[in-house]
């Protein structure tokens, strides 16, 4: 229950650098998971700007 949510682009990881834009600004307080396989045929991923495939929190505090 280590994981964290980017602030900058909601991507989760444990930590303490952001594997996908390697921001170090990340919160433990989020909610919401959504899982993005194909970035580029998903209607999810258009409307968050998600680019690459990964787990990404719908809200970061
Ligand atoms: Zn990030």
């Amino acid at each position: 229950m280590t994981d964290k949510a980017c602030k900058n682009c909601r991507f989760i990881s444990n930590g303490p650098v952001c594997p996908n834009c390697k921001s170090t600004n990340l919160s433990d307080d989020w909610s919401g998971l959504i899982v993005i396989m194909d970035a580029a045929s998903s209607e999810v991923a258009k409307r968050m700007g998600i680019t690459a495939p990964g787990r990404y929190a719908v809200r970061v505090r």
